[in-house]
């Protein structure tokens, strides 16, 4: 359609999150690239939630732990960690139960006994390759020490969430602004430029299908368009 790129042009001066590509193709592209990158951070910000809650039923279990309540047997299997903290809790407790092998010493353990609580794709590489709590500071570690950790693995986890809960909101910000000027011509540019065509007797539902003619060529001059969107 020959009013398109005038179209683009507006969408790209009505656009203030980001620079837009000249092509109305492209900026749809766009616009379907951040929605991904939304889902993406949604992702992100719900594994990491699930994760900090992780981290401080953890933390439960080690306070318990300190004042040296002995509870009731758990009805889950104890891993082969020096404190197996899912054998001393609730059978609910944790949502995940998830068990792997440390490449160092080749003990079964849960991944929350090691403080591994994210199971989020692309840091599960990450943790794949990690030993377990017992290898990296000692089985003999007292309970303040597995504390202190667990607090710094919580921290860390905490802003984590914190960061990704604003790159989501930006994320959102931009999906929504985009939609707001590609689909629903809502931007101040756009609704000027639409304006001006219906003064000329342009109907806005007419020029989507048959805007071909010279007249309109005419009347779309570029220094007419320029003026428009100054
Ligand atoms: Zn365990
Ligand atoms: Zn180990």
């Amino acid at each position: 359609c020959v009013i398109d790129p005038l179209i683009a042009h507006s969408i790209q001066l009505d656009t203030k999150c980001q620079v837009l590509p000249r092509e109305l193709k492209e900026q749809k592209k766009i616009l379907k690239k951040s929605k991904r990158e939304t889902e993406r951070y949604e992702e992100r910000v719900e594994a990491l939630e699930e994760a900090v809650l992780m981290a401080e039923r953890a933390g439960d279990v080690i306070e318990k732990c300190k004042s040296g309540g002995r509870g009731r047997p758990s009805r889950v299997d104890s891993c082969e960690s020096s404190l197996c903290l899912a054998g001393k809790a609730k059978k609910n407790t944790f949502s995940s139960l998830n068990v792997f092998v440390c490449p160092n010493c080749s003990k079964n353990v849960h991944r929350v006994c090691s403080f591994q609580f994210t199971v989020e794709e692309d840091l599960q590489l990450s943790n794949a390759m990690k030993i377990c709590l017992d290898c990296s500071v000692g089985s003999t570690m007292s309970l303040d020490t597995r504390d202190t950790l667990l607090k710094q693995v919580a921290s860390r986890l905490k802003r984590d969430l914190e960061d990704d809960g604003i790159l989501l909101a930006e994320a959102n910000e931009m999906v929504t602004e985009l939609e707001d000027n590609l689909q629903k011509s809502s931007g101040p540019t756009r609704k000027k430029f639409e304006e001006v065509l219906r003064s000329f007797g342009v109907d806005q539902r007419v020029w989507l299908q048959e805007f071909t003619g010279n007249n309109i060529r005419k009347i779309l001059r570029p220094q007419n368009i320029d003026a428009i969107l100054a």
